[in-house]
C-alpha cells in the first residue's frame, strides 16, 4: 500500500528515513517494521515563529517496496545528421537550449569562449592568488556560464511549474541529487554544479553535437535581414540559425550589437554590496534555538524595503558561503557569493542591492546619457572602476555594517570569506548617494525587522553591480530578434531571465522556437 501525508515536524522529528517511519507509524497506526521507505515528495523549513517547523508532503511504502525511479529520464537521439544550430554560450541558458534542440532532433554546435569547467575553475583560483582576471576564464565566463561557480540555488519566481520541474530532472538526471526535486529551496552547490555540467557536455557530445572552447564569437553572419551563422574571433565560421546566450558580462556583445544598429535598449538592474555576517549570528535570528543546526541547514534570509522609490532588498542569499571576486576583466572590482553543497562555511552573505532604473542614471553620472541604450552598462563600468580606485588590485573596499550606517570609516575589520582579502574604506562616502542613501535606509529597516541583523559583525563589500542584465536584447514573435531572422537572444544576457533556472527555460524556449522556424 501506498500513503501520500502531510506532516508538521519539529526538526529533530524531520532528520532521516528511521525518524520519519516513527512519525508515519504514529500518525498511520501502522507498524514502524512494515513501513518498507519512505520518500520526500515536498520539504520546506518554516521559520517564522519562534518554534521552527518541518514541512514535509511523503509518500509511505507500506508492506511494499518502491518500484518507479524518482524521476523518468529523457531520452537523447542521435542528431548528428540533424539540422545545425548555434549556440553561443554554454551557460545555463546555452546548455539547455543545446539538450533541448537534441531532444527535438536538431544539431547543437556550442560556441564558448572560455575553457572547460575543470580549466576554468584554475584561473578561478589565481584570482586569488595572483590578484589578475583572465578576461576570457574568470567567475562569468567559461563552461557553465555565471552559473557554475555559484551558489548553486535553483529557487526562481518562475510560475511556470512544469518547465521549473523539468529543468530539475534534467539536473537529477545529469548528477544532481534528486532531493533537489523536493526542496522548496533547492540547492546544488560549487563543489557538485563543474561534475553535472560535464555530464551535459558529454550527452551533447554523445548525441552527435559540439562543443567548441576558447571561441569567441566576434559577429553574426547576416543574409539581408537574417542571421546565418557566426564568425568567431579565429575567423572561423560556422552557419546556422543562432541562439545567443552569451550572459549579462559578455560587454563586447552588446557594443557589437549596438556598433551594427542591432534592436536593444537599456535595462534596469540592482546595485550594490555583498554583505557578510557570521552564519552562527543568522542561525540564532533565524532558528531561535542553538541546537537547531544539529538538526537543519544553515539558515537564510530575505529582506524588502521600499526607500525614495525604489526597492531595497538582499538577493542571492548564499548561507554557510563564501564571496567571490566576479569580475570579468582589468580595473574592475565586482564581488558576488557561492556556496559548497554543505553550505558549511562560517559565513553568511547576500547581495543588498537597491533597484535602479535607466533614468536614474544621469542623475548619479550626469555624463552619462539615459538615451543611449548603454548606459547601463556604462553605469556598471563605472563604478566598478570606483571601487578597483578605492580598493587595491582584486583587494575589495568594505566597511563594517554599523558604521556604514554612521558613516564612519571601520578602523578594523571582521575577518571574512572575500579571498583576495579587504580594504577598510569609506563606501558611505564614494558609493553614489542614489545607493548609499538608500542602502542606509534599508538596513536601518531590516535592523527594525529582525533584531541582531543591523550589527558591527557584518561586513559590507563593495560592488555588487552583476545583478542581471544592464541591456534587454529585444525579442519579437516566436522569440526571435524583432529585426533579424534566425537571431534567438536567449537567457539573462538577453534581458529575459534572472537566474540558473530562469536562463535554462529560456534556453528551452529559445531551442522550441528555433525547431518552429525550421518548420
Ligand atoms: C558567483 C555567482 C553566483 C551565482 N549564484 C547563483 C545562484 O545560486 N542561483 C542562481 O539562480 N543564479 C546564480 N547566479 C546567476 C546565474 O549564474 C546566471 O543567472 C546564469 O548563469 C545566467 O545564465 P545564462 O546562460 O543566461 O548566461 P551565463 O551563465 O552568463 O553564460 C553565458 C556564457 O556565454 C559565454 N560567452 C559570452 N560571450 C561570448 C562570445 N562572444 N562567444 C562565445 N561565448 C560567449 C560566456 O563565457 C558564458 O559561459 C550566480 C552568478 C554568479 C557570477
Amino acid at each position: 500500500m501506498i500513503r501520500e501525508i502531510q506532516l508538521r515536524l519539529l526538526p529533530e522529528e524531520a532528520t532521516c528515513e528511521a525518524s520519519l517511519k516513527t512519525v508515519v507509524a504514529r500518525e498511520t497506526g501502522v507498524k514502524t517494521d512494515d513501513i518498507q521507505a519512505v520518500r520526500i515528495l515536498k520539504r520546506s523549513i518554516d521559520a517564522r515563529q519562534r518554534t521552527v517547523f518541518v514541512n514535509l508532503k511523503i509518500r509511505a511504502f507500506i508492506h511494499e517496496l518502491p518500484t518507479e525511479p524518482e524521476f523518468e529520464p529523457i531520452e537523447y537521439p542521435d542528431v548528428s545528421k540533424g539540422k545545425r544550430v548555434i549556440v553561443v554560450g554554454a551557460g545555463p541558458g546555452g546548455l539547455f537550449a543545446a539538450l533541448r534542440l537534441i531532444e527535438l532532433g536538431l544539431r547543437p554546435i556550442v560556441v564558448e569562449r572560455g575553457k572547460d569547467v575543470r580549466a576554468r575553475k584554475r584561473d578561478i583560483a589565481r584570482i586569488s592568488r595572483e590578484q589578475s582576471v583572465d578576461p576570457e576564464s574568470n567567475y562569468s565566463f567559461g563552461e557553465g556560464g555565471a552559473g557554475a561557480y555559484s551558489d548553486g540555488k535553483l529557487y526562481t519566481r518562475s510560475k511556470k511549474r512544469g518547465s521549473v520541474e523539468k529543468i530539475l530532472r534534467v539536473f537529477c538526471q545529469h548528477g544532481a541529487s534528486p532531493s533537489i526535486l523536493a526542496d522548496a529551496h533547492p540547492h546544488i552547490g560549487t563543489d557538485k554544479l563543474p561534475r553535472v555540467i560535464e555530464q551535459m557536455r558529454a550527452q551533447i557530445l554523445r548525441s552527435g553535437g559540439e562543443v567548441h572552447f576558447q571561441t569567441r564569437m566576434e559577429r553574426f553572419l547576416l543574409r539581408g535581414e537574417e542571421v546565418v551563422g557566426i564568425e568567431t574571433h579565429t575567423g572561423q565560421c560556422f552557419e546556422g540559425p543562432v541562439i545567443l546566450a552569451t550572459g549579462h558580462s559578455a560587454r563586447d556583445v552588446y557594443r557589437y550589437l549596438y556598433a551594427s544598429r542591432i534592436a536593444i535598449e537599456a535595462k534596469g538592474i540592482a546595485v550594490g554590496v555583498r554583505l557578510e555576517h557570521p552564519q552562527a549570528l543568522i542561525d540564532r535570528i533565524q532558528y531561535h534555538r542553538l541546537d537547531a543546526r544539529k538538526y537543519l541547514p544553515a539558515a537564510e534570509y530575505s529582506f524588502v524595503a521600499q526607500s525614495g522609490g525604489r526597492g531595497v532588498y538582499s538577493f542571492c542569499m548564499c548561507p554557510g558561503g563564501f564571496i567571490v571576486p566576479a569580475a570579468s576583466g582589468p580595473e574592475q572590482i565586482v564581488v558576488n557569493g557561492m556556496s559548497p553543497s554543505t553550505r558549511g562555511s562560517r559565513w553568511a552573505n547576500s547581495g543588498m542591492v537597491v533597484e535602479l532604473h535607466p533614468e536614474d542614471i544621469p542623475t548619479i553620472y550626469s555624463e552619462i546619457s539615459a538615451s543611449s541604450p548603454l548606459c547601463v552598462l556604462q553605469f556598471q563600468e563605472q563604478l566598478e572602476r570606483m571601487c578597483w580606485t578605492n580598493g587595491h588590485r582584486q583587494v575589495a573596499p568594505a566597511q563594517r555594517m554599523e558604521d556604514f550606517v554612521h558613516k564612519r570609516l571601520s578602523s578594523n575589520l571582521p575577518s571574512c570569506s572575500y579571498t583576495p582579502g579587504v580594504l577598510s574604506s569609506p563606501l558611505h562616502h564614494w558609493m553614489p548617494a542614489f545607493v548609499a542613501d538608500r542602502l542606509r535606509e534599508g538596513f536601518l529597516r531590516f535592523g527594525k525587522m529582525s533584531r541582531g541583523f543591523l550589527t558591527n559583525e557584518a561586513l559590507m563589500v563593495g560592488v555588487e553591480t552583476r545583478t542581471s542584465a544592464p541591456v534587454r536584447i529585444l525579442r519579437g514573435a516566436n522569440l526571435q530578434h524583432v529585426v533579424l531572422r534566425g537571431l534567438f537572444p536567449c537567457g539573462e544576457g538577453a534581458g529575459y531571465a534572472g537566474g540558473i533556472v530562469s536562463a535554462a527555460i529560456d534556453g528551452e524556449r529559445c531551442a522550441e522556437s528555433v525547431a518552429v522556424f525550421f518548420s
